[in-house]
């Protein structure tokens, strides 16, 4: 235990021990054992921190810092992560379980993340209205808000963080990060790089430990003026009770339940191989993952066979080896939560095409091999629930009106993929299906250019893109009298 390493919380530019003086383990799920030791944030560390983020947002250092100066930190935060990015890899692979490539992957592109917000920085401006009254000058400016509190998840730590961090920043507010309890050590080891990037003390903070209490109290302090949720529906509903306390300003990116169609004029092995990305990618554990697969009739039979036929090839195990192609679950509660809907698959008559158990050679880690169900009633639940793991139901489909309501049919709005070579279907079902972001002929495609989010059960608002700045912004509107004249009536409006 002795050797394990112990993370402290990063507030006000300083590493701290939690007030309570307490930690607790964090688990590389890979062996399913603890692998370092986190601080066990209380409400009086996130009020110290929320306390630091409020004072830091008001200081000249930052508050009179031009945004091209803030672009300037933003850019030297990219490169520094750029050069760091293999070493920060590890961390988050070590924590989450991911595969080693790719975290490596997502860490390298993180800086066109920061890169993009660098360059929007100093281009977030207001317009002069073309007011409706001669006398009268009426320009709008777009100010930050002041303190964000933004919680993340486990399943891409950094990047998650990237998503609030770049545009908060950009706009000029400062920000206290609540990590995952089950992926904390990767933000923490980012702080270095944000000093080093020269961002003022307490700009950004980090309070680590568990959603009751750190990320109840942070969602529910009287400063926070924004909150940046992505998770789950149950801890969503947790934070916009909290947000009736402060009226902080909430977005929220959750789940997702989404469809992949694929029609009977695609191209049948581009099509299994998207099934194949959307889903068992990351072992199912991405808020986009395309947990159900729609097959026309036609092609069924075909395309079931690849994606089962290229399941079976898999190749589980360590996430930190080259050749790995799946590996372990982040926690011991996401194996039994797959389980159980296995369980819950069978009971409602749907057929096990492959998998459903972890896999003999899995050691102590917490693997489960990727699960494939068909003839699935679309009405039942492992058709409607977020799994949030390698499980993939398949459903056939004659029409592209059924083909619709039966991806529309959930609560969810995340997602949804389309598989065609007709050009004029691609277009009608991507703006009929009820989704936040839609792939045809792709899937899992990301960029700082393109918006994230969904709508109902998947959230609201948006991350990333040019969108993102006006979640971390708000107007204000400037009236000047330019007349001269004294005010006329003053029992009119004018
Ligand atoms: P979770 O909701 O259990 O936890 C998410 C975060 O919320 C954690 O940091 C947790 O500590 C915190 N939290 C828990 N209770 C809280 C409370 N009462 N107040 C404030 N914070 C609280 O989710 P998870 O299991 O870590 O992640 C899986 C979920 O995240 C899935 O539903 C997945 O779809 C979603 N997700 C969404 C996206 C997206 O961009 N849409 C991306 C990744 C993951």
């Amino acid at each position: 235990m002795a050797e394990w390493k112990k993370y402290r919380m990063y507030i006000n530019g300083e590493w701290v021990e939690a007030s309570s003086g307490e930690y607790f383990e964090s688990y590389n799920p890979a062996e399913g054992e603890p692998w370092c030791l986190v601080a066990k944030g209380t409400e009086q560390d996130v009020d110290r921190a929320v306390q630091a983020a409020q004072k830091a947002f008001e200081h000249p250092r930052w508050a009179s810092m031009t945004y091209t100066q803030r672009g300037k930190l933003l850019r030297r935060l990219g490169d520094l992560i750029a050069e760091r990015a293999s070493e920060l890899a590890v961390y988050e692979t070590l924590d989450n379980g991911k595969l080693i490539r790719e975290m490596r992957g997502q860490l390298q592109y993180l800086p066109e993340f920061f890169y993009y917000y660098a360059g929007l920085a100093d281009k977030i401006h207001g317009e002069t209205l073309p007011i409706d009254k001669p006398d009268m000058l009426a320009f709008t400016s777009r100010e930050p808000l002041g303190v964000v509190a933004a919680i993340t998840p486990w399943n891409s730590p950094l990047y998650l963080t990237t998503l609030k961090l770049a545009p908060a920043l950009a706009a000029g507010n400062t920000i206290v990060i609540k990590p995952s309890e089950v992926t904390s050590a990767s933000l923490l080891e980012l702080m270095p790089l944000i000093e080093e990037a020269g961002f003022p003390p307490g700009v950004v903070n980090v309070v680590t430990g568990f959603g009751d209490p750190v990320g109840s109290a942070l969602t529910s302090h009287p400063l926070v003026r924004r909150v940046a949720f992505t998770g789950g529906p149950e801890s969503a509903r947790h934070v916009i009770r909290n947000s009736a306390e402060n009226f902080a300003r909430v977005t929220l990116e959750l789940g997702g339940k989404s469809p992949n169609i694929v029609f009977d004029d695609a191209d049948a092995d581009n099509a299994a191989m998207g099934i194949i990305a959307g889903i068992f990618g990351a072992a199912g554990q991405s808020c986009v993952a395309g947990s159900r697969a729609f097959l026309h009739k036609k092609i069924y039979d075909q395309v079931l066979e690849k994606v089962a036929d290229r399941a079976s090839r898999i190749i589980i195990g360590d996430p930190m080896a080259a050749e790995t192609e799946m590996g372990p679950l982040a926690t011991e509660a996401q194996v039994k939560r797959m389980e159980h809907y296995v369980n819950a698959g069978r009971q409602h008559g749907a057929r096990l095409v492959y998998g459903g158990k972890q896999p003999e050679a899995g050691g102590s880690g917490w693997y489960f091999e990727p699960t494939i169900f068909e003839h699935t009633d679309p009405k039942s639940p492992i058709a409607q629930e977020e799994i949030f793991g390698p499980v993939l139901t398949v459903i056939p489909f004659e029409t592209e009106e059924e083909a619709i309501a039966l991806a529309n049919g959930t609560n969810y709005a995340l997602a949804a993929g389309i598989w065609t070579n007709h050009l004029a279907k691609a277009h009608r079902v991507a703006k009929s299906v009820r989704a936040g972001i839609v792939w045809v002929n792709t899937y899992r495609s990301i960029s700082p250019i393109a918006p994230i989010g969904g709508s109902h059960w998947s959230g609201y608002g948006r991350e990333s893109g040019y969108e993102a700045i006006y979640e971390y912004t708000q107007s204000k509107v400037v009236w000047v009298n330019t007349s001269g004249e004294p005010m006329p009536d003053p029992f009119i409006m004018r």
